[in-house]
């Protein structure tokens, strides 16, 4: 699959070589479960493309990043979350990225606090 990097965990979830709970999928985004939700919605939208954080993302990446945003905040309204969410966007060592494929977290079901840890 083009745009894929060898031994990415989420790259192998976009191209169903790991199983997911899928929720949606368009050319350019995948949304799934979070295999360890905090919340009782948590749920992962990433590009298909690898890209490997935030801090990757670039000018060239603009319309790609604010495509997931963009797609976060339609999963918010289809999963009923209408107190309100949290989009976290984990990136690097200091941020707590665990897995290195750009990823934005909806969280959402409980009042988040602030400020996170
Ligand atoms: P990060 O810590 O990088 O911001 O977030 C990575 C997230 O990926 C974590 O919340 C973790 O629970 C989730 N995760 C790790 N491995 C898997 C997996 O194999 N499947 C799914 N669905 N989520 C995963
Ligand atoms: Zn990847």
């Amino acid at each position: 699959m083009e745009g894929m990097a060898t031994n990415c965990l989420f790259c192998k979830i976009a191209a169903g070589a790991i199983p997911a709970k899928r929720v949606f999928e368009d050319e350019q985004s995948l949304a799934f479960a979070d295999i360890k939700p905090q919340a009782p919605v948590h749920l992962l939208v990433i590009p298909k493309e690898h890209l490997q954080s935030h801090a990757h993302a670039i000018t060239e990446h603009t319309a790609l990043v604010g495509h997931l945003m963009a797609v976060a905040g339609e999963l918010a309204r289809s999963e009923g979350l209408k107190n309100g969410y949290r989009l976290v966007v984990n990136t690097g060592e200091d941020g707590g990225q665990t897995v290195g494929h750009l990823h934005v977290h909806l969280l959402g079901g409980r009042p988040m606090g602030w400020p996170p840890g």
